[in-house]
């Protein structure tokens, strides 16, 4: 079997599902199970309910779930999808409606949150199915939930991964045995007691891994709406290319520093179990992607040891310098204990006893930490930077790529320069207007591309 996973893009409009019934189709006899994502943008406008739930009226309310409904209903329509299918997406906005009414004036918990987000997959997921069925395909509507079980920390619950195969096999396997073609969603799954959780934004890639794991995948198709992993963003870089093949650490590497193709623990789970994944386009489907696999980096496009050059922006670097006291010196220890509690999630860190620099891509976390921060040290805070990551496999081996990497932007301020711990990147943080001419000159220095900055 397959496990194939359109992201929003992809669903996003009557042309897009049309295409995707063509894909799915042309797959038919490998087993497909489909993932999807909300159509493009319902996962934004369910989560701005809850601004509209804490200052807006009763009306605001409608008049926005109306909007996201009418986006489903005009699909439907185009699609000439039997009306039917539509009633148990009406009577989910109707409750949801009146649940969100039941709590103007009031801040949503987690639990609430993971609950509206929830309902963008639950409903693309069913639209799809139907446009499927239409299409006279064998598709089944599936309510992940029951198979895909968390724990309790709503916004980025943490899978069971104990019985996922068992639950899977069962849910799945039965329909795939039955020559049916089921569809379900990404990014959410719930808790041993039926509470609905989310896996993260953009977890939906997530749950494709997942699912290919645990139902032993021939591979895992990420469906986008770009042709795979490129050498740099296409929009800084016109030159950039796609690549064809990267190993599962890079592409984590990668996903990790600001590549938006692919959410950063999906290789995780499928690199264990050797199962490769695909990211191909739904609007060129012909074109062949990028594959992510056990790749030796010395056969597959070794004209360059580095693959891709991928920037992050939106970075606060923090730098402290430790108080130094009389006694043993904690502060590492302190530092890491804040990190942790926290869960500020740094990306880059460099280090010492005297002192520490560290990134964070969430500044509600970070302000909520500062005055812990404060206390170990004297602390500086500059928001509005971002990350440059130099990854290839070929940097653990190739002699010399640390100095063409800092040879290529030497006129570009470096503010903290760290080799990742997987000894395949190279990252490094500037000031966000230098970035994109420092990802140009080093794509010009690797990929050998012209460029007038
Ligand atoms: N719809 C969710 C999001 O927008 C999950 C996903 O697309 O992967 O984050
Ligand atoms: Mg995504």
């Amino acid at each position: 079997m397959i496990v194939m996973k359109f992201g929003g893009t992809s669903v996003g409009d009557a042309g897009a599902i049309s295409r995707v019934c063509e894909i799915v189709g042309g797959r038919r006899l490998l087993s497909p199970v489909v993932v999807v994502s909300a159509l493009a943008g319902v996962t934004d406008g369910l989560l701005r309910l809850e601004t509209i739930t804490q200052n807006g009226t009763r009306e605001d309310l409608r008049v926005a779930i109306e909007h996201l409904l009418n986006r489903h209903r005009s699909i439907a329509h185009a699609l000439d999808l039997p009306p039917a299918f539509l009633i148990s997406i009406e009577a989910d906005g109707t409750a949801l409606l009146r649940d969100l009414e039941s709590r103007l004036g009031t801040m949503l918990n987690e639990e609430a949150r993971d609950s509206l987000a929830s309902r963008g997959e639950l409903w693309s997921s069913r639209l799809v199915a139907a446009a499927l069925a239409r299409a006279g395909l064998p598709a089944d509507w599936v309510d992940v939930r029951p198979v895909l079980r968390t724990d309790e920390r709503f916004g980025r619950a943490t899978p069971d991964l104990v019985g996922l195969s068992d639950r899977g096999r069962l849910t799945f396997g039965r329909l795939l045995e039955a020559g049916r073609i089921p569809v379900t969603q990404g990014y959410i799954g719930s808790t041993v007691n039926d509470r609905t959780t989310t896996l993260g934004r953009g977890g939906s890639d997530f749950t494709a891994a997942l699912l290919g794991t645990a139902l032993d995948a021939q591979r895992v198709e990420i469906w986008t709406d770009v042709d795979g992993i490129m050498t740099a963003d296409p929009r800084i870089v016109p030159e950039a290319r796609t690549l064809a093949a990267v190993s599962y650490e890079e592409a984590g590497e990668l996903a990790t520093f600001g590549a938006k193709v692919l959410h950063p623990a999906t290789q995780l789970p499928l690199a264990q179990a050797g199962i490769p994944i695909q990211i191909l386009n739904s609007f060129a489907p012909d074109r062949n992607g990028t594959t992510i696999a056990d790749i030796d980096p010395t056969s597959e496009e070794a004209d360059t040891p580095i693959r891709s050059i991928s920037l992050k922006k939106g970075i606060t670097l923090v730098t402290v310098r430790a108080v130094r006291r009389p006694g043993p010196n904690t502060f590492l220890h302190a530092l890491f204990e804040t990190c942790e509690r926290h869960e500020l999630g740094l990306d880059v860190l460099t280090c010492s006893e005297a002192g520490a620099s560290l990134t964070v891509d969430d500044p509600a976390r970070l302000e909520k930490a500062l005055p812990e921060l404060r206390r170990l040290g004297e602390l500086r805070v500059e928001p509005g930077r971002a990350i440059i990551a130099v990854v290839g496999t070929g940097l653990r081996d190739t002699p010399g790529i640390a100095g063409r990497t800092f040879a290529a932007i030497a006129d570009t301020n470096v503010e903290v320069i760290s080799q990742g711990a997987s000894a395949i990147n190279v990252t490094f943080v500037v000031r966000e207007e230098y970035a994109s001419n420092a990802v140009r000159r080093l794509h010009d220095e690797f990929f050998g591309t012209v460029v007038c900055a």
